[in-house]
C-alpha cells in the first residue's frame, strides 16, 4: 500500500486517479495486517486497488467523471467495492473515466483525459488509456495498484485493457451485482476486474461476484474458486474464429496477432473452427441505440435536486428553468449528445423504427451465439479492439462515429449478456500492446479464464 501511495504521488501526469484516499488505504492497510495475525487470509487481504469512479463508495467522492455529481459523497458503498472490501482489499482512491462511462477515451471526463503510460517507440505523443475504464488501465499498467474494478457496458474493460496491456474481463451479465454503480445503460452495465495477470483476474473476480438482493438481475448463482479452475490444460476444447470480424480496413497488425493467437491455441491442443455469427455487422447500431435510450432514462435522476450541482438561477425562474439550467452545466457534451439521441429513439413516433428494432436485432445477436455454442464452440476468439492506442485528441473529432467505431468487436457481448475477457497478446510495430478478446459461454467464466490462461 505505501509503495502504490508513494507511486501515486509521482504519477500525476497520468492523471488517472481523481480522488485519492490515502488515509482509508493506510487504515485498511493495518486491519489487513491485522487480520493476517489473528490466522485470517481473505483471497484480497492487504492488496491495494484503485476504484472507478463509478461505484459509489461510502463517503468518498463517487462522481461518475460528471461535474453533475461534484460534491457526491454516498452514504452506502457499493455491493462489489463492500465484496471486496470484506475480502480484504485495500482501496487507494477512484479513478479517471469517461463521464457516465460514455466513451472509448477517457476524453470526456470532467478531470480531463487519463493517459497512457505506454508511448509508441521514438515517438513522445500521449496516448489514450481507452475508455471508459481508461483510469483503471493506467493506473494498473503503471503499477498504481495492483488491480482495478473497471465496468463494461460495451468494451470499457476489454478496450482499455487491450490499450494498456492489461487483463480485463467482463462476466456475465448478472454475475456482479450492479448495486451502487452509477447506472449507464442498465441491461449492458456489468463490473469486472482489471488486472495484470490472468490468475489475478480470476483471484479478484471470484471476491467482486456473487448473488445479491439488492439487484434483481444478479444471478442466484454459487461462485465458483475460478483460480482453481486454471489448469491450462485446453485440449479438445473448439475455439471458434467468427468470419466476420474480419472488417474492412482491419490493419495487418491486428489480423497477424489474430492468426498468432489462433496458432498458440492450436499448439496447446484446442481445435479451431471457422465460424459465423451472422448479424454482427448490426451489434454497433443497435448498441447505439439500446444504450443511449437506457441511458436517457437512468439520467433523467440528475435534476438539480437530488445530486450534486444545481445551478443558479435568476429570480422568476421555476422549476423547469432549474432542470434545464442545471442539466446544461452539469452535464458534458457526449452525455448530453446520448440523452438527446436516447429520448429521441424512445419517443412515441420513432419507438417501433429505432428502440424496438435494436431489441429485436439484440435478440438476433444473442441467436448467433446461442447458435454457435449449440454447435459444439466453447470460446470465441476475436480481436479487441482495431487498432493499438490512439493519440489524445486524434479522434476526438466532429464526428462522434468515429470513435463509436472503437467498439465494433466488443459491443457484441454485451448485447448477448455473455463474459468476454481480453489480454494482452503481443506488441505492433511501433511497440505498443495489442490484445485479443475471447468470448465465452454463459456463467462458464472459469473456462474462458482457462483459456485466456493457456494463451497468457
Ligand atoms: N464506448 C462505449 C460507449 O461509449 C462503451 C462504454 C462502456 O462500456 N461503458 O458507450
Amino acid at each position: 500500500t505505501q509503495a502504490c501511495l508513494t507511486a501515486i504521488e509521482g504519477a500525476d501526469a497520468l492523471n488517472a486517479y481523481v480522488h485519492k484516499t490515502p488515509e482509508i488505504a493506510l487504515e485498511r492497510a493495518a486491519a489487513a495486517d491485522a487480520r493476517l495475525k489473528e490466522g485470517e487470509a481473505p483471497a484480497m487481504c492487504g492488496l491495494p486497488i484503485g476504484v472507478k469512479d463509478l461505484f459509489c463508495t461510502q463517503g468518498v467522492d463517487s462522481q461518475a467523471a460528471s461535474n453533475i455529481l461534484q460534491g457526491f459523497k454516498p452514504e452506502y458503498e457499493s455491493t462489489v467495492t463492500q465484496n471486496l472490501k470484506d475480502a480484504g482489499a485495500v482501496m487507494l482512491g477512484k479513478l479517471n473515466m469517461d463521464e457516465f462511462a460514455m466513451g472509448s477515451s477517457n476524453e470526456s471526463s470532467a478531470y480531463g483525459a487519463a493517459v497512457n503510460p505506454w508511448k509508441r517507440e521514438g515517438d513522445d505523443t500521449q496516448l489514450t488509456p481507452g475508455g471508459s475504464s481508461g483510469g483503471s488501465a493506467a493506473a494498473v499498467a503503471a503499477d498504481l495498484c495492483l488491480a482495478a474494478t473497471g465496468t463494461d457496458t460495451g468494451g470499457s474493460i476489454r478496450q482499455p485493457a487491450a490499450f494498456t496491456g492489461t487483463v480485463g474481463i467482463k462476466p456475465t451479465y448478472g454475475r456482479c451485482s450492479r448495486w451502487g454503480i452509477v447506472s449507464y445503460a442498465s441491461s449492458l452495465d456489468q463490473a469486472g476486474p482489471m488486472t495484470k495477470s490472468v490468475r489475478d483476474a480470476a483471484i479478484m473476480l471470484e471476491a467482486m461476484a456473487g448473488h445479491d438482493a439488492k439487484d434483481s438481475t444478479s444471478a442466484d448463482l454459487a461462485v465458483p474458486n475460478f483460480e482453481a479452475l486454471l489448469t491450462g490444460d485446453i485440449r479438445g476444447k473448439k475455439v471458434g474464429i467468427p468470419r466476420e470480424y474480419r472488417v474492412d480496413g482491419m490493419p495487418d497488425s491486428v489480423e497477424r496477432l489474430w492468426n498468432e493467437g489462433a496458432e498458440m491455441l492450436k499448439a496447446a491442443g484446442a481445435e479451431v473452427v471457422d465460424i459465423s455469427l451472422p448479424h454482427t455487422e448490426y451489434a454497433l447500431p443497435a448498441y447505439y441505440v439500446i444504450a443511449p435510450a437506457e441511458a436517457s432514462s437512468n439520467l433523467a435522476r440528475y435534476d438539480g435536486v437530488r445530486y450534486g450541482q444545481r445551478s443558479a438561477l435568476d429570480a422568476g425562474d421555476g422549476i423547469t428553468e432549474m432542470y434545464e439550467k442545471s442539466r446544461a452545466a452539469g452535464f458534458g457534451p457526449e452525455v448530453q449528445r446520448r440523452i438527446m439521441i436516447g429520448t429521441y429513439v424512445l419517443s412515441a413516433g420513432f419507438y417501433d423504427a429505432y428502440y424496438n428494432r435494436a431489441r429485436k436485432v439484440r435478440s438476433l445477436i444473442k441467436k448467433d451465439f446461442e447458435d454457435a455454442f449449440a454447435a459444439g464452440v466453447d470460446v470465441i476468439l476475436a480481436p479487441a479492439t482495431p487498432s493499438a492506442a490512439f493519440g489524445l485528441g486524434e479522434k476526438a473529432s466532429a464526428d462522434p462515429v468515429e470513435m463509436y467505431l472503437m467498439d465494433i468487436f466488443t459491443v457484441t457481448l454485451n448485447l448477448a449478456g455473455l463474459p468476454g475477457v481480453a489480454l494482452p497478446v503481443g506488441t505492433n510495430s511501433q511497440g505498443l500492446p495489442m490484445g485479443l478478446q475471447m468470448i465465452g459461454k454463459p456463467w462458464e467464466e472459469g473456462d474462458l479464464l482457462n483459456t485466456a490462461y493457456a494463451l497468457e
